[in-house]
């Protein structure tokens, strides 16, 4: 019916996004019954001891040898960022590390703490793991080797059907998403032509919204994939033109689109650096460029790169 251009849709995904990230956002904290509210972080708030206590003692826990040792269940404390937090301040009050903080919150990065925000703070240190393995005994034992832990001490979490890794921090690649390393550029070459926001469009000089960024460059210069993923989309989508779409771990997605040539199939697991196609006019584009997206669980993110290559 109607082709939607690349940055209208766009803009129509990321209100529907976030729409939905609200929905979850506010959802969220009730889905999972935290057990008990911090009202605030003041170290004589009797509800901040016991976090802290149950936080102490199962920190023990999850190093333990000794197999007749066992955790104070998994339970989630909930708490409201006022004035005045930050995410060191959070960290430091409740006994947590960044890692389980960003983890159990699926924050991007530090400065993903607004006030009014509420958060889940877990009464264990530790992250799920991002392999979204089902709950069996055989995945138990694929993690307890993987974190070098007694099988025991790995807890499936059945109200978000995912596996806590109790006492364990990020992994290298986990840390580099997070702290926004993770993404090489997609073209060796290029200028920027659009940015990331608000902007006029270029068709009906109408203000709108732009998930990525456009980067020009000659017509059949290499486009490589931001990162290690799997191939789930490839072929024409709307104003996208030919698209090809790369999933990488931790809810993340890259998009390439306006590309002239494919050179991936669906489904093939891509390296870092690797050729996924070559840069076109295809869909609604003014001239050879490649519109470049970076979405988290389905919303768009500002790109941010880290020249490392
Ligand atoms: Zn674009």
């Amino acid at each position: 019916m109607i082709n939607l251009d690349p940055v209208l849709s766009a803009n129509l995904d990321f209100v529907k996004s976030c729409r939905f990230i609200c929905i979850i956002s506010f959802f969220f904290p009730f889905l999972i019954e935290p057990i008990e509210l911090l009202k605030n972080l003041d170290y004589e708030n009797e509800v901040l001891k016991k976090l802290r206590s149950e936080v102490k003692f199962n920190l023990r826990v999850s190093k333990s040898r000794n197999t007749s040792d066992d955790y104070i269940p998994l339970e989630f404390y909930k708490y409201t960022v006022v004035q005045g937090d930050n995410f060191f301040r959070i960290m430091a009050r409740t006994g947590m590390n960044i890692d389980t903080i960003s983890s159990v919150n699926a924050l991007s990065s530090p400065q993903d703490i607004r006030v009014g925000m509420t958060l889940l703070i877990p009464n264990m240190r530790g992250v799920y793991d991002t392999e979204n393995l089902s709950e069996s005994e055989l995945s138990r034992g694929k993690l307890a080797e993987k974190y070098s832990m007694p099988n025991h001490l790995i807890i499936f979490d059945k109200r978000r059907d995912e596996w806590f890794v109790p006492g364990k921090t990020l992994g290298k690649i986990e840390k580099s998403f997070f702290y926004g390393l993770a993404f090489h550029p997609p073209l060796n070459e290029g200028y920027l032509t659009s940015g990331f926001g608000h902007r006029l469009d270029p068709f009906t000089k109408k203000k709108t919204f732009h998930g990525g960024l456009d980067i020009a460059a000659p017509k059949g210069t290499d486009v490589i994939s931001s990162a290690d993923g799997e191939v789930i989309f490839i072929g024409r989508k709307g104003g996208y033109g030919k698209l090809v779409v790369v999933k990488h771990i931790m809810g993340y997605e890259t998009r390439y689109g306006h590309l002239d040539k494919m050179a991936v199939s669906l489904g093939d697991h891509v390296k870092k650096g690797q050729k996924i196609g070559s840069v076109g006019n295809t869909g609604r584009a003014t001239g050879y460029h490649l519109h470049y997206e970076v979405r988290r669980f389905q919303k768009n993110e500002k790109p941010v790169f880290y020249q490392h290559m």
